[in-house]
């Protein structure tokens, strides 16, 4: 890629949260093919391990640290030992996630409290260590992930989307905070797309045919297709673009 281009990551670092595998891998190796460095985690060493080499053998520079983003010791830690020995982050994608699906009516709390802790508890103490950083410097990008369930709900997942509408609303509220000292704050919404966290999806026909019926494109979308909404974010290219949810769903949201 030029060098003139605003997609051109060369020169920058990104951590990118849940990257061992499914939406978080295709993410980190997007922006490593646009020319960033790669920071991968999650919580699986060995896994993240195998991950970050198939990342090398490909040309990547990448880093992976392990840490469980709902430990607000071992994010500060980890975010403090990437700052001081691996370099400053430029791009932070709040990407790592579960699925804890149920009737809501039999839901144990302790999941309630895992989907919030997971998804927003996370998204807040990640991205408030890192912009700790940003800030000093008066410039990085935030990306967090929202769903098409920011919006709309389905049964057995109420509490997956209250987590992903309060993640939508504390990017805007990050946004309003970070934005005038410099910071980029957005979300990628994605729609239905086949990995791990879907698999017991994947494997329902009748699911599978919703979605193939439900989504105007006819088809669940391809992890590869949302590394270029992630780089459009982690790039100049959206230079004003801030505080915005790019839903990347195959038309999902925009028909009922
Ligand atoms: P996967 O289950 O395939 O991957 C999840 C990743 O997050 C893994 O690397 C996992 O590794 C990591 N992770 C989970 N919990 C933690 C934790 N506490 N600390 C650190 N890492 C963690 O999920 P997807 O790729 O499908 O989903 C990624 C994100 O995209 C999630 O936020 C999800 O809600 C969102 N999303 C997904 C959609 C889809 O269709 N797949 C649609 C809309 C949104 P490990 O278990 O080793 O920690």
């Amino acid at each position: 890629m030029s060098a003139a281009s605003p997609f051109d990551l060369s020169g920058r670092r990104a951590l990118v949260t849940g990257s061992s595998r499914g939406l978080g891998f295709a993410m980190a190796k997007a922006l490593a093919g646009a020319g960033a460095s790669v920071i991968l985690n999650a919580r699986d060493s060995v896994a993240l391990g195998a991950a970050a080499a198939d990342l090398a053998e490909a040309g990547a520079e990448v880093s992976a640290v392990a840490f469980d983003v709902t430990s607000p010791d071992s994010v500060g830690g980890a975010i403090a030992h990437i700052e001081a020995e691996i370099g400053p982050i430029d791009i932070l994608i709040n990407n790592a996630g579960i699925q804890i699906r149920g009737p809501l009516e039999t839901y144990s709390h302790d999941n309630f409290e895992n989907m919030l802790s997971t998804h927003v508890v996370s998204t807040f103490s990640v991205s408030q260590a890192v912009a700790k950083h940003m800030l000093v410097r008066g410039k990085g990008k935030i990306i967090n992930i929202c769903s098409i369930l920011t919006d709309h709900a389905r049964p057995t997942a109420a509490p997956y989307g209250a987590a992903k509408a309060a993640i939508a609303n504390l990017t805007r509220g990050m946004a309003a905070d970070w934005a005038p000292r410099g910071l980029h704050i957005n979300a990628i919404a994605p729609g239905y797309f086949k990995t791990e966290l879907n698999k017991a999806l994947i494997a329902d026909a009748a699911f599978d045919g919703w979605v193939r019926q439900r989504t105007p494109m006819g088809r669940w979308g391809e992890v590869e297709e949302l590394g270029p909404a992630a780089i459009f974010l982690a790039s100049d290219a959206s230079s004003f673009v801030n505080g915005h949810i790019l839903y990347v769903d195959g038309a999902f949201t925009a028909v009922v």
